[in-house]
């Protein structure tokens, strides 16, 4: 061996081949950032710190339980060292073989996959698969961990690899806690040997880590050492903010906004949250689950913790770390304790304002916060109604006058008509077919602002959402209509006389048997033929639409087809024979297109034989 080891002992173990093919890479074809190597070993070191930190704080049997928490680096130009020593946890001859050769796999496979996306910079993701240890063989030659674990029982361990195929394990004689890298540089790396290359690289991407990295025989650690939570605002730049949140997601969007907050009353905190630009989580991103990073005094205790913001905010990200946790308390305990409640509302305020900040000065980044986010506030609105107010003013909506803009309900209400006591609303399947929805007939004839709920999330709203700001919200199919208002353009058609009126009801009531509740006259319709009105005792529209999306056992119960006295088609299907194929397959057309509306019909593709047959008689009416 080249390396001068002088342990004897040592076995020899093979890599998977996953790990193989990945360090092969690694050594081969990856010659971009290769100072990312640094980030990587020293994350781990600082890893090993923290859980060190925890295990100290309920167990007081400890090896070298007065030693400073530190990461110390050397380099020896001449040798072509480097050599990266932390007081962490360490590791036992177990945990080493497990961790540094078998544990991978996984993490290899899915980098190995990563390699074939052309668009990933791998270097910058290295560390999510779990791998991050081996980039240091973008550098080196060979790599010796030494280990000494923090239980006094432990021996020391000494674990080689040259890259190969192979790594040794061995004993060792290292008597002090924690991890010792030993890295020979290529020849092609010396520059990793130099201390400036080493401080620059440590004030790039390890600055904040939260143990003092000395370089060389200085006494002065060469990082800021404090997270950058807890740095004063004015002292983080944009381009920080970035990078945390890349380095915490590995999302390769930036956030639309972050959240920087530090208060003292009513609990301590220090919070840095992100809204994402975009709902789904990337392919890689770092996150696996919703959740913040709670940390108390610096010690991380949940990697993430939905207890610190209501469900519908979950996808904000970020860190929040509180000096008034208990340090002493396990990671269960702390969801216990009444202090969560009160960092709940306080992140939960401070979410909503930078939202109705983003929606005030941001408007066009708030759209995209709503096309992403929108359905999420909405489920808010349905599960956890308190916050209902808080969250209304934040609801975006189209409507039939500005079917292509995004109104707040205090847009809508500022727009209303002297008079109007009611929020309409509508709710149909999709924005278009919505807007041709019969329902709308007498609103769009009066000039009356509709809003149009077309996200399946709506419905789920509307079981929060009856008010805002004391004035009711109404379902237009449902909602009473004021005929007195006279709808504004439009010209008054003549009615069927009643008596001819009441013969085509009958007519209708032949054909549809019990398929509906009843046949009548509407006053409310215009360019429509006819529309599906609930029955009077059956369950709120809404309700029905709700139990559809759930799936749920549920027959729509059945309507009342209000038909358009004044409109030329019933006029002229009066002059149909009575009881004609012709006239009772148009029949059959008016309610089919009336629940197709709806989107209740059970079988739209029927329809297209039917629609064959009426087209058949209007052409042998026109030809003949
Ligand atoms: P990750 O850090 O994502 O787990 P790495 O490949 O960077 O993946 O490290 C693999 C594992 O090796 C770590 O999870 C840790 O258990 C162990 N390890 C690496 N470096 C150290 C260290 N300095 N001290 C203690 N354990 C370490
Ligand atoms: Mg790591």
């Amino acid at each position: 061996m080249t390396d001068g080891t002088s342990t004897s002992n040592m076995q020899e173990f093979t890599f998977k081949a996953e790990t193989k093919q990945l360090l092969n890479i690694l050594i081969h074809s990856l010659y971009k950032d290769r100072e990312v190597f640094l980030r990587e070993l020293l994350s781990n070191a600082s890893d090993a710190l923290n859980r060190l930190r925890f295990e100290m704080v309920t167990n007081k049997n400890v090896l070298d339980s007065t030693a400073e928490l530190k990461i110390h680096i050397d380099v020896d130009k001449d040798a072509r060292t480097i050599t990266i020593q932390d007081t962490g946890i360490g590791m036992t001859k177990n945990e080493v073989i497990e961790n540094l050769g078998t544990i991978a796999q996984s993490g290899a496979r899915k980098f190995l996959d990563a390699t074939k996306d052309q668009k990933v910079d791998l270097t910058q993701v290295i560390g999510q698969f779990g791998v991050g240890f081996y980039s240091v063989f973008m550098v080196a030659e060979w790599v010796r961990v030494t280990s000494h674990s923090f239980d006094p029982q432990a021996e020391a361990v000494t674990w080689y690899a040259t890259g190969d195929d192979s790594y040794q394990i061995g004993g060792a004689d290292m008597s002090e806690r924690g991890t010792r890298i030993e890295i020979k540089l290529k020849e092609d790396a010396l520059e990793f040997a130099e201390e400036f290359r080493l401080k620059n690289t440590i004030h790039k991407h390890s600055d904040y880590i939260g143990f003092p990295i000395y370089v060389g025989d200085s006494k002065d650690a060469v990082n800021k050492q404090t997270s950058l939570w807890r740095t004063a605002k004015q002292e983080v730049t944009e381009e920080q903010y970035k990078e945390f949140y890349r380095q915490t997601t590995l999302d390769f969007e930036d956030a639309l906004s972050h959240i920087h907050v530090s208060t003292d009353a009513p609990v301590q905190l220090y919070a840095l949250l992100y809204i994402p630009s975009k709902a789904e989580r990337g392919m890689f991103s770092l996150r696996k689950e919703d959740g913040l990073k709670l940390y108390s005094r610096n010690i991380l205790i949940d990697e993430y913790n939905k207890d610190l913001l209501p469900e519908y905010l979950r996808f904000v990200q970020g860190v929040v770390d509180s000096e008034d946790l208990p340090l002493n308390v396990s990671r269960e305990t702390v969801q216990s304790s009444g202090l969560m409640p009160k960092l709940k509302k306080v992140l939960t305020n401070q979410v909503i304002k930078e939202l109705e900040g983003l929606a005030k000065n941001n408007v066009e980044k708030y759209h995209t916060f709503w096309q992403e986010f929108g359905a999420y506030l909405k489920q808010g609105i349905a599960a956890t109604p308190m916050d209902a107010d808080m969250i209304n003013p934040l609801l975006r909506f189209k409507t039939n006058l500005a079917p292509d803009a995004w109104s707040s309900l205090e847009e809508y209400v500022a727009r209303m008509w002297d008079g109007q006591k009611v929020i309409y609303y509508i709710v149909g399947e999709d924005p278009k077919s919505v807007l041709r929805s019969p329902h709308l007939d007498y609103f769009h004839s009066q000039g009356t602002e509709v809003l149009l709920l077309t996200d399946p999330m709506d419905s789920f709203m509307l079981m929060g959402l009856h008010k805002y700001k004391e004035i009711e919200l109404k379902n237009v199919s449902q909602a009473d209509v004021d005929t007195t208002q006279k709808p504004k353009e439009q010209t008054e058609e003549e009615k069927i006389p009643d008596t001819d009126f009441n013969t085509l009801v009958d007519y209708f009531k032949q054909v549809l048997g019990d398929r509906v509740t009843d046949v009548r006259a509407s006053n409310r319709l215009y360019q429509s033929v006819a529309r599906l009105a609930d029955a009077d005792n059956s369950v709120n529209a809404d309700l029905q639409r709700v139990y559809r999306y759930l799936g749920k056992e549920f027959e729509v119960p059945k309507k009342v087809l209000e038909l358009n006295p004044s409109h030329a088609v019933l006029k002229n299907l009066l002059k149909l024979d009575a009881g004609s194929d012709l006239q009772n397959i148009i029949i059959e057309q008016i309610f089919d297109s009336a629940l197709l509306v709806e989107g209740l019909h059970p079988d739209p593709s029927s329809i297209a034989s039917r629609v064959q047959q009426i087209i058949e008689a209007a052409l042998v009416k026109n030809t003949k």
